[in-house]
């Protein structure tokens, strides 16, 4: 049996075939339909939100998000330690990504080089809790703030993250959501826009759906609308999320236990209450990364390199950046199977692969 970075987590089938039953009752198969509202409203609660919008995808989330705010052919401050989705999105929207390197800790947006990288054309600052970690909030907030720009996260990772007991994917004008079948929390593909502001939500709700209601047109829209399929998915795993990241802990913590003292980790912050989304390691350096990789894959294990490249060596960017804290990071990062049903043997049998693989260490420890 392989082992891969990440298992997509199933409910029981009756549990998902329970909220069918009412797809067959009512025979509303989309269009903002009863189940569609019953998620929206359990996951605002949750995440203790306003305005929630479920759509299908986390990459159309993002495209509605500069959509909504009005940001047109302007240059958008972001990551280049991210998933490509969070520079397509950017690009298919006809603006440009201006990266600005991340800090070395925990892979996100370092605030203190924001600054230098504005100009006239700037609108927009596009950060990413990568991994389930939180950026500095506050300091984006204040330098967003000083230059009027709008804060749009890509807050992909960070469902289930609180950060000083507010949900990680509340902050910003916007935070965008995915729900996609890899993710800690899924609907099979999904995303969603959590907005502060009640006009932008309006606009929000219309553009989602093609930009009219009824036979009165308001905006330019897009269908961004989800399915009732997928928000009876979405409601039958929900009710197991503390469980979910529980296991993800528990998994994580053993990792801990065989790892800690040989491979380097992540920061831990010290207002974050973690979601367990990823198990990202570092290593010494590439050569090491893929001696380790070697070893594994020879063994049916396939963790993977999240992330890599660093976005800005995307071949249709362009002009060229380099941000080389993200090239350093993503030459020897990489993520390990992490999974709720991920066995305590699995994950002995991978750490005891990986140690004598590493590179001059002291393992007698
Ligand atoms: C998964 C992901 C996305 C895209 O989400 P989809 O739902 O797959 O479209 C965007 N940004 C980040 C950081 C992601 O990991």
């Amino acid at each position: 049996m392989s082992i891969y970075v990440t298992k997509p987590y199933l409910p029981s089938f009756e549990e998902y075939e329970k909220f069918l039953k009412d797809i067959w009752e009512t025979n509303v198969l989309t269009n903002q339909g009863k189940l569609l509202k019953k998620f929206e409203s359990e996951l605002s609660a949750y995440l203790r939100v306003n305005y929630f919008h479920y759509v299908t995808n986390g990459t159309i989330a993002l495209q509605l998000a500069l959509k909504a705010l009005d940001i047109e052919e302007g240059e958008i401050i972001t990551t280049p330690f991210s998933y490509v989705a969070t520079i397509s999105s950017i690009l298919w929207e006809r603006c440009k990504p201006v990266f600005v390197d991340i800090e070395p800790h925990n892979f996100t947006l370092d605030p203190q080089k924001i600054e230098e990288a504005l100009t006239p054309r700037t609108r927009a600052i596009m950060p990413v809790h990568v991994f389930g970690y939180a950026c500095d909030v506050e300091a984006i907030e204040k330098i967003a703030k000083k230059h009027h720009l709008k804060v749009i996260y890509d807050a992909a990772h960070a469902f289930g993250s609180f950060y000083k007991g507010r949900a990680l994917s509340s902050y910003g004008d916007i935070s965008t959501l995915s729900f996609h079948a890899t993710k800690l929390f899924h609907t099979v593909e999904g995303g969603a826009i959590i907005v502060q502001d009640e006009y932008v939500s309006q606009k929000l709700d219309l553009i989602k759906r093609f930009g009219h209601r009824e036979d009165k047109h308001f905006y330019l829209g897009i269908n961004g609308k989800q399915s009732e399929f997928h928000a009876a998915m979405g409601l039958a795993i929900f009710p197991h999320l503390t469980e979910i990241m529980q296991l993800r802990k528990h998994v994580s913590d053993l990792y801990d236990l065989y790892l800690e003292r040989h491979l380097e980790r992540p920061k831990s912050q010290k207002y974050l209450e973690y979601n367990y989304a990823y198990y990202p390691v570092l290593f010494h350096n590439e050569t090491e990364l893929k001696r380790v990789f070697e070893a594994l894959n020879a063994q049916n294990i396939y963790p993977r390199r999240y992330f890599y490249p660093s976005l800005t060596t995307l071949p249709y960017l362009k002009n060229k950046q380099s941000c080389p804290i993200s090239e350093n990071i993503c030459s020897r990062i990489a993520c390990l199977p992490l999974y709720p049903d991920l066995k305590d043997d699995e994950v002995k049998k991978i750490c005891r692969i990986i140690l004598p693989s590493l590179g001059n260490r002291n393992l007698a420890a």
